[in-house]
């Protein structure tokens, strides 16, 4: 795995550097997995840590895909995020320290909880 910002910089692409490393977020309706409906495991493209399962994806409808809960806990980190004049809850790779998105408590399933992530901040695992 990259250890410094200079080869994380080389590892991925500029739009998942500003993700993952900088915290940024894609445009709405940008990214290539908000309508997918494969079936798979969703990873983190900064280190490949499992992340998020097609099982729990929903059409949320905002342009982003969204999980109704983590794959695995000890792979995801919630920590408060009060930049750009809100509260919202960032969702983090705990393996990696890559900023993925946001989690929501406006969720449709029996969890309430909805995982806003970045497409880009994903790569797409078919299974075996
Ligand atoms: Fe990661």
């Amino acid at each position: 795995m990259p250890k410094s910002e200079q080869e994380w910089k080389k590892k991925l692409n500029p739009e998942q550097y500003h993700v993952l490393r900088e915290k940024g977020t894609e445009m709405a309706f940008t990214g290539k997995y908000h309508n997918s409906k494969e079936k798979g495991m969703y990873v983190c493209a900064g280190c490949g840590a499992e992340l998020f399962s097609s099982d729990t994806k929903f059409d949320s409808g905002t342009g982003w895909p969204s999980f109704d809960r983590p794959e695995n806990t000890e792979n995801v980190e919630l920590k408060k995020d009060f930049s750009h004049g809100m509260i919202r809850t960032e969702v983090i790779c705990k393996k990696c320290g890559g900023h993925l998105g946001h989690i929501f408590n406006d969720g449709p399933t029996e969890t309430g909880k909805r995982f806003c992530i970045n497409s880009c901040a994903l790569d797409f695992r078919k299974p075996n």
